[in-house]
């Protein structure tokens, strides 16, 4: 059964369109990530399943009930606001046990509960402590606390490991997942980095200019993205727009930048109204000569950036106008001239978004 379902959901602030028609659904226990860049609607969406904002048309259901009507109170939500929100007068104990006292827990029952959840994010003996006096990532952990104590059906996170350091966030996403699967919580998690929510979702929600371009695993969104929006965003180095040909009865795809003489790329019929193609830097090999199954195509070496165990290349070719992006272990030098294997399975055919 779904935990959460938006039909048709749309949500207008006066002329501005800040979510579009979205529509979906989240299966009970599972943890899926919207991913999309600033200003996308993101946020927005999280609101409205929490209740701080109401649907302009649409219809939000969690476990099959519709909540449109129902006051934040009322969804039994919890959510995790990416500036954390805590009460910065309260110790620690007093932030968690706030929610627990608006819902009439007396005293032994929350001290109990918060015991209980400080255990589950790891901040147990911190409960005098007051915000300002906790570091950026044990603020998180009692934002999550507070959030969870009242074991909601539905976590919403908006970017809640966004503001702290790079190796925080790597040990905050593991906590995160941790404590998702020790909960079982369903949860909702919006990010605009792409690496997060590959790395931490079972489905991904990728939402641009106020609409749902495309959701499916990490796996999918990674391997096979649909649009040229969306493997723009999960770093898909090379993209070439073209137009859909016809050679010898083939069906195929013609890179724009090419004149006359060159190759058709062999388009699959099930990709529909293509009119870009891609592939990762990561992809294209460095070949002796034509290969079946290959576009081969003569370049020259432009730069190198060092990327740690391989190199990225800029390679200048007839391919597009601008150079091919190509990651390689092997040292290449400057000014080399070197011939491109890009083999046919690993082109991404992609639409208009
Ligand atoms: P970010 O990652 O920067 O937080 P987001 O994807 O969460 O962005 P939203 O905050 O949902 O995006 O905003 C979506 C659009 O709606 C933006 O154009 C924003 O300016 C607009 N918007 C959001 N809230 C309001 C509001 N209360 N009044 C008017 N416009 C709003």
């Amino acid at each position: 059964m779904s935990k959460i379902e938006l039909s048709s959901i749309t949500k207008m602030f006066g002329p501005v369109c800040a979510v579009q028609d979205v529509s979906f659904r989240v299966a009970e226990g599972a943890f899926v990530s919207i991913l999309g860049p600033s200003g996308c609607g993101k946020t927005t969406l999280l609101r409205m399943i929490a209740g701080f904002e109401a649907p302009t048309a649409g219809e939000i259901r969690i476990e099959n009930l519709p909540v449109s009507h129902l006051p934040p109170w009322k969804r039994n939500v919890g959510m995790v606001f990416q500036s954390y929100a805590l009460f910065p007068f309260m110790t620690v104990f007093d932030n968690i046990a706030f929610g627990l006292r608006m819902r009439g827990l007396n005293r032994a029952e929350t001290e109990k509960k918060i015991e209980d959840v400080l255990k589950v994010v790891g901040l147990s003996g911190l409960e005098e402590r007051y915000p300002r006096q906790l570091s950026g990532g044990q603020a998180q952990r009692v934002a999550l606390a507070r959030a969870i104590v009242y074991r909601p059906e539905v976590l919403l996170l908006d970017e809640p490991i966004s503001n702290l350091d790079a190796r925080l966030r790597d040990e905050m996403r593991f906590e995160l997942q941790r404590i998702q699967s020790e909960t079982g919580v369903t949860t909702l998690f919006v990010t605009h980095d792409q690496s997060e929510a590959l790395a931490i979702s079972d489905s991904i929600i990728v939402m641009n200019n106020s609409v749902v371009r495309q959701i499916g695993s990490p796996e999918e969104i990674w391997a096979a993205p649909r649009t040229r929006f969306v493997a723009d965003f999960v770093g898909v180095e090379n993209i070439f727009d073209g137009t859909l040909a016809e050679a010898g009865g083939i069906r195929g795809f013609r890179v724009g930048a090419f004149d006359g003489e060159a190759p058709v790329l062999p388009c699959p019929a099930e990709h529909g109204a293509v009119t870009a193609v891609g592939i990762r830097g990561r992809d294209i090999r460095i070949v002796d000569r034509e290969l079946d199954g290959h576009v081969t195509v003569p370049g020259r070496v432009l730069g190198t950036n060092y990327l740690g165990h391989e190199r990225a290349y800029e390679v200048e070719t007839r391919f597009g106008e601008k150079p091919l992006t190509v990651v390689l272990e092997s040292m290449r030098a400057i000014g080399e001239t070197v011939l491109l294997g890009l083999p046919h399975d690993k082109f991404l055919w992609l639409t208009d978004d």
